[in-house]
């Protein structure tokens, strides 16, 4: 029996308003990111996410990082490929996303 792997992940996925975040429903890794089971390998949700909808990224040593702030968040719009430095630099400017700038007076 062929499973669809895409919509199984999806139908795991609270899909809110299109710029809600998207909490995964289903179990999480320790570290709070949500966990797939992809092939009888344990992935991460967001990570997931973000290749089906962006494709997978340019080089493997890239993250899939959260402009929000919910690490269970699964929504392609909250997450962007970017590196180790592109996520420190982030938390350090308090950086908004331009779907959260709207709300700044
Ligand atoms: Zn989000």
């Amino acid at each position: 029996m062929v499973k669809n792997t895409v919509d199984d992940f999806w139908a795991k996925v609270d899909r809110a308003g299109e710029n809600d975040c998207w909490p995964w429903k289903e179990g999480l890794w320790q570290n709070g990111y949500g966990r797939f089971k992809l092939n009888y390998k344990s992935i991460r949700a967001h990570r997931y996410a973000l290749e089906l909808v962006k494709g997978p990224p340019i080089s493997v040593n890239l993250l899939a990082l959260h402009e929000c702030l919910d690490r269970r968040c699964c929504n392609p719009k909250h997450l962007y490929w970017g590196t180790h430095q592109d996520n420190m630099r982030d938390r350090r400017m308090n950086y908004k996303p331009a779907w959260n700038r709207k709300e700044i007076p």
